[in-house]
């Protein structure tokens, strides 16, 4: 008979197998598979009481924290769906989200009450707002712990519920524009944690740290593939590397997905701190958007972490290529394994993933020639929620086109050149901006750069830097500029270099160029 592939069906497995092992450890509390358990169903009744029934929307506002976690299981084993919120939107945005998705609950955590409270009368389907660590009464108001305490702890009756059901609505990390709400299905998310954990080889053995946040693809996914192999799961409410590492040695970390500004942050605090004193039970760190070869040897030789690359988008559960080196590549020198490790590398399980230039033919092999990469597979989404027009311009004849390009080597291994809206046309030749930041990021006193698009009097585009400095190291715009020129083609050199305090980065920690570029192309963003 077949059995439909439901997302609970991980915390069931744990319970069965892990009941008493620690589950998930928050700021100040912890829970084991079976307490989680309890409280996860306490959740589903408490939300049964409130109306919420199979396919009603449920929203999350809230940090990584355990009530975000039981949030996940409660909510989907009544069939409802789940929509994490970003927490760094403005009030303005959650009302456009809330509405847009008919949200009809709303999770709160006390630090983003503040958010809410002002706009809590524009939200039309809101009927509960229900407020994690805070004693707090009212009209549609509710508060957490006590609420939850109401309710009884064995299982609940699930409803029917097919593998093709919505799970949940995920909003786009918005770096390119407004967010899109991405319907993923219990299927698509349960084959991508199948596919996450083969490749990742997740163990009982693992602790996990999240530091990205659990409202993001990555953040979200992975509590459903930690869970169901019994590993626990350490949540971080605020991302700042002195408490990163006292958190790996109080934990026995073995494992971090995070984007690689924050590894960046990482680096730099141990670099003033001293590498031999960081944690080794570290296995290995996941990171996505490209990072230079020289950043995966700092990471490798300096922090003595493995580097596992991963390249994906909400729109695919979202996962679909990694660069994890073959066996029988474990030959290769150390610097051609970062080479590797730097690139998007080879198609997940269950991911078909392919590059095609714009005459529709996949690209040659090993050739440079470039061309938008697309999926389809098992992970990807079925639309964007209320928006054909947006869902039919990215999924064309079963294909998802994922807006970003690449060149392919000759094993097949797949290299990001840039997002399509990122790369800088000068000259009618193509520049990836991936390529230039990569060089800059060799220049000992660059911590940070983005690079852009401005525009140009003669060759209607050209490549801008937009530098942060070291603490304590000096550089000049000529020196940088004479840098990239010796290791880059001219035309790919930066014309122009600015300095900056810091980048524009959205909540998962990826620099926003769309907002660096506004005050120079302001007819084209
Ligand atoms: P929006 O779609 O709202 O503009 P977004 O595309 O940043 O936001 P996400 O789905 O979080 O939202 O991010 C997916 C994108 O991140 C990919 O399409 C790609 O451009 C980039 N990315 C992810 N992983 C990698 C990687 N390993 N290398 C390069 N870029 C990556
Ligand atoms: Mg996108």
């Amino acid at each position: 008979m077949k059995v439909p592939l439901l997302l609970p069906q991980f915390l069931d497995r744990a319970v069965k197998l892990y009941g008493e092992k620690t589950a998930v450890i928050d700021e100040l509390k912890e829970f084991t598979y079976a307490e989680v358990n309890e409280r996860v169903n306490q959740l589903s009744r408490g939300l049964r009481e409130l109306g919420i029934e199979k396919g009603d929307r449920v929203a999350y506002l809230a940090p990584n924290s355990s009530e975000m976690y039981e949030g996940f299981y409660g909510v989907l084993q009544l069939g409802a769906v789940i929509v994490p919120l970003n927490t760094r939107l403005i009030p303005d945005d959650y009302v456009y989200i809330l509405n847009h998705s008919e949200t009809k609950a709303l999770f709160v955590d006390h630090e983003l009450y503040s958010q809410i409270e002002p706009v809590a009368d524009q939200l039309k389907t809101v009927k509960t707002i229900i407020v994690h660590g805070l004693e707090i009464s009212g009209d549609g108001l509710v508060a957490y712990e006590q609420w939850l305490s109401q309710y009884e702890k064995h299982e609940i009756d699930r409803p029917e519920m097919e593998e093709d059901d919505l799970a949940t609505l995920l909003y786009t990390s918005g770096t390119t524009g407004k967010p899109k709400g991405v319907m993923l299905t219990h299927r698509s998310n349960y084959l991508h944690a199948l596919a996450s954990m083969h490749h990742l080889r997740v163990s009982d053995r693992d602790v996990l740290l999240h530091v990205l946040p659990m409202f993001h693809v990555n953040g979200w996914g992975s509590p459903f593939y930690y869970t169901a192999n019994g590993a626990t799961q350490v949540c971080l409410r605020k991302v700042l590397p002195a408490d990163i590492f006292k958190k790996l040695n109080d934990y026995g970390v073995t494992v971090m997905h995070m984007a690689p500004t924050v590894l960046n942050s990482l680096l730099q605090f141990s670099e003033v701190n001293g590498f031999t004193k960081q944690p080794q039970d570290i296995r290995i760190v996941i990171a996505g958007s490209a990072p230079p070869p020289a950043f995966v040897k700092r990471v490798e030789e300096e922090l003595k972490w493995e580097f596992i690359q991963v390249y994906g988008m909400t729109e695919a559960s979202p996962l679909i290529t990694t660069s994890i080196i073959r066996d029988t590549q474990e030959h290769l020198k150390p610097e051609e394994k970062y080479r590797l490790k730097a690139k998007a590398g080879y198609q997940f399980i269950g991911s078909d993933v392919r590059v095609f230039n714009e005459l529709g033919e996949e690209v040659k092999h090993n050739s440079q020639e470039i061309g938008e990469i697309a999926v389809r597979g098992n992970g990807v989404m079925e639309g964007y929620w209320n928006n054909q027009e947006g869902t039919d311009e990215v999924i064309r004849g079963g294909w998802y086109y994922t807006g970003d390009m690449a060149v392919v080597d000759k094993d097949g291994n797949i290299e990001i050149a840039d997002r399509k809206k990122d790369i800088i046309i000068s000259g009618g030749e193509n520049i990836s901006s991936i390529e230039v930041e990569g060089v800059l990021y060799d220049h000992p006193a660059v911590q940070e750069v983005a690079v852009i698009s401005v525009p140009h009097e003669k060759w209607g585009e050209t490549p801008q830097a937009i530098v942060v400095i070291k603490d304590g190291l000096l550089t000049s715009e000529e020196e940088l500029i004479a840098f990239a020129r010796s290791k880059l083609a001219h035309f790919k050199a930066p014309t122009k270099v600015i300095f900056a305090d810091e980048l524009p980065k959205t909540a998962s920690g990826k620099i926003q160029k769309v907002h660096l570029r506004k005050e120079f192309w302001k007819e084209k963003e």
